[in-house]
């Protein structure tokens, strides 16, 4: 944890040369780097294209005030950070207010002991460096968290939506269906004699089939679709307004594009193949309810391999 601010760039804002050079000097001689200027107009310029650790600066300046130089660093993205203490020979409450007003995080009255000044600094240095420390903190934890959650909704091997998360988008996607009276299709699709692939090639090599087949049907969908694993060599696809018609046309469109393609490791004459069942609600009447769907999309497909294989079923409405 860094907590002491050593080698911190400090802008000092002085049009007073003899007190520019004093507390110059002071500084330097207690390990800072020490950026001088003499007018408000410098100091924003200097604060926006160096990068500074802290700020002193001066109340009363020749151009424009210290508390304006302040509202505007507090107003830029790049400065907005930069810990400001104000030096003035004012000492009334008033100007302190409005000093703390205007953005600043301390104040100190000239003429000051070089104690208290070196004190002030180190301490603005060290609550600057805590909060960077907690911001970049809680920036990985955001992190943490939003990979957790991927993952919470991902399958581990094929990297496309678990069964769990599929089947609480269906939920909601059905519900949702079943008010507007949207028409909503799902395809059931199992690898076909997936076994022998691994019993030919092994495990690894099914992985790898199970994988592509993901990508496969993933891209064969439009955006709005979606693609779940539903268990080990069986997947789910939801169609959101898609009618039946449409859905044939999608999960014809998953069947060639899998049955043509090439899979990675395996002889060039080993095809792998898909069945698909088709189901529909609104279109099949007594499709009141997520589960149903599924049961009739299953259904489907079980009649594609009983009827040979690498074909398309439809639900029976
Ligand atoms: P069918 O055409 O009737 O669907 O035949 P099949 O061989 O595909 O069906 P079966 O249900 O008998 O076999 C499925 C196989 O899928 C069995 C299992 O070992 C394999 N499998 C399930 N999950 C995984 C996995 O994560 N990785 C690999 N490599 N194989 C898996
Ligand atoms: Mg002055
Ligand atoms: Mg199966
Ligand atoms: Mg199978």
């Amino acid at each position: 944890m860094r907590t002491t601010p050593l080698k911190a760039k400090i802008l000092l804002v002085e049009d007073d040369r003899v007190q520019a050079q004093f507390v110059r000097e002071f500084l330097e001689r207690k390990g800072y780097e020490v950026v001088w200027v003499e007018n408000g107009a410098s100091a924003i310029k200097m604060a926006k294209t160096v990068p500074v650790d802290l700020i002193l600066l001066d109340l009363i300046l020749p151009d424009i005030s210290g508390h304006e130089v302040c509202r505007w660093l507090r107003l830029n993205q790049d400065t907005k950070g930069i810990p400001i203490i104000m030096l003035t020979v004012k000492t009334n409450i008033t100007d302190k207010i409005a000093g703390l007003e205007a953005g600043a995080d301390d104040y100190l009255a000239k003429p000051f002991d070089e104690a208290e000044l070196n004190a002030r600094i180190y301490a603005s240095l060290r609550t600057k460096a805590l909060q960077d420390e907690l911001k970049e903190r809680n920036r990985q934890l955001e992190d943490l968290l939003h990979r957790l959650e991927i993952m919470a909704i991902t399958d581990h091997l094929t990297e496309i939506y678990n069964r769990r998360h599929f089947e609480e988008t269906l939920k909601r996607e059905f519900a949702r269906a079943l008010r507007y009276n949207l028409n909503l299709s799902c395809l059931m699709c199992d690898i076909d004699h997936f076994k022998r692939i691994n019993d030919t090639y092994g495990h690894a090599a099914g992985d790898s089939v199970l994988k592509e087949v993901a990508r496969l049907i993933h891209s064969s969908l439009r955006e709005i679709d979606m693609v779940g694993r539903w268990g080990g060599e069986e997947f789910i696809v939801l169609l959101t307004q898609a009618k039946k018609a449409d859905a044939k046309k999608v999960a014809e469109r998953i069947l060639l594009s899998i049955s043509a393609h090439k899979f990675q490791g395996l002889p060039e004459n080993e095809k792998i193949t898909v069945s698909i069942g088709v189901a529909s609600a609104l279109e099949d009447a007594d499709i009141d309810n997520w589960e149903k769907l599924i049961k009739a999309a299953d259904e489907a497909l079980y009649r594609a391999k009983r009827n040979g294989r690498n074909r398309v079923e439809l639900s029976e409405s």
